[in-house]
């Protein structure tokens, strides 16, 4: 199969039917062998029933239902296990982002080679002080620490070729970062693309200001896991070890110029209380990373790496 395209959705029966079918028109222009994978994440609307209606009408058209409203980033990695295009599609389901976007994106994986192209939301239709602004602010963040040259991190609308989706995991609120977990999984072939923005046509956003806090927070998890994950010692234990040893330095000096020098009591010098805090600080910070080291090696996936190629093994 060509082409998956995987489509979370949490209530949005309006414009489902709409993009199915501007969907298929792309794509049936291009001759394309494809699925569409709609995720419903939970939704409290008639989007199932709509769902189901479309695939009565065309058998490429498949979905899967959650109990319950877990997230795009759920919805995501439900859509990436069960996809079997070589290229798979990430879109929106409110219409923001433009099927017609679908042919130009298969072919930078295709044709030029890329693992993960991005689209880029150049010109946006969003409200500018809420998003607009946050937004940039927020992409710059991820671009200096993930070093990945990209404008517009959050689009919703990606091509992936396919063995970068079966190799990532996304999970909590991580649908933010997936072109960081493919890096991070060796994947070094990322691109951009500028896409066409629409205004939101039917219901409304399902992100409020929350996205911003969350989105910082999981940057820097991202950050942790990715670089310490699986040897946590290295940042714990170095910084634990600096601070105690700090301690014990000062503790020293406070010690001789007691004893010897002149005399005044240590508890009377803020010193003092540097040291001590410099100390336990230190030990909290090496017991974090001995027993971060603990846990990972208890880990089922500690031993887990993406093998690109074998020869005779
Ligand atoms: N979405 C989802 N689960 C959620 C929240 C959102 O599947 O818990 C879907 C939503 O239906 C839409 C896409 O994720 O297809 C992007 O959401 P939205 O348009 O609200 O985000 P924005 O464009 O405002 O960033
Ligand atoms: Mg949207």
């Amino acid at each position: 199969m060509d082409l998956s395209i995987v489509i979370p959705l949490f209530n949005e029966d309006e414009s489902l039917p709409e993009l199915a079918a501007w969907i298929e028109r792309v794509v049936n222009a291009q001759g394309y062998s494809y699925e569409v994978i709609m995720i419903d994440d939970g939704s409290t609307d008639r989007s199932w029933e709509v769902i189901e209606k479309l695939r009565r009408g065309n058998a490429n058209i498949k979905g899967i239902k959650f109990q319950r409203n877990y997230g795009k980033s759920a919805a995501l990695n439900e859509g990436f296990k069960a996809s079997q295009g070589n290229v798979i599609i990430t879109m929106d389901a409110d219409m923001q982002d433009s099927p017609d976007e679908i042919p130009d994106l298969y072919n930078m994986i295709i044709r030029d080679g890329f693992d993960l192209v991005s689209g880029w939301k150049k010109k946006r239709y969003d409200n500018t002080f809420t998003k607009n602004i946050p937004s940039k602010l927020f992409n710059a963040a991820a671009r200096s620490m993930s070093k990945i040259k990209l404008h517009d991190f959050n689009c919703g609308l990606k091509s992936y070729s396919r063995k970068v989706v079966k190799s990532i995991e996304v999970y909590g609120e991580m649908h933010r970062y997936v072109p960081v977990l493919a890096k991070w999984a060796g994947f070094r072939k990322i691109g951009e693309k500028v896409v066409e923005h629409r205004a939101r046509k039917y219901g409304v956003t399902k992100f409020g200001w929350s996205r911003f806090v969350n989105g910082f927070l999981d940057l820097m998890t991202i950050f942790f896991v990715g670089k310490f994950g699986k040897r946590p010692m290295h940042f714990f234990g170095l910084w634990g070890t600096l601070s105690f040893m700090f301690g014990l330095l000062v503790f020293t000096y406070l010690s001789i110029s007691k004893f010897f020098l002149d005399k005044t009591g240590m508890t009377q010098r803020p010193l003092f209380f540097f040291a001590i805090l410099a100390m336990i600080i230190g030990t909290q910070l090496f017991l974090a990373g001995f027993i971060g080291e603990l846990i990972s090696r208890n880990s089922v996936e500690r031993n887990n790496y993406l093998i690109e190629e074998k020869l005779g093994v």
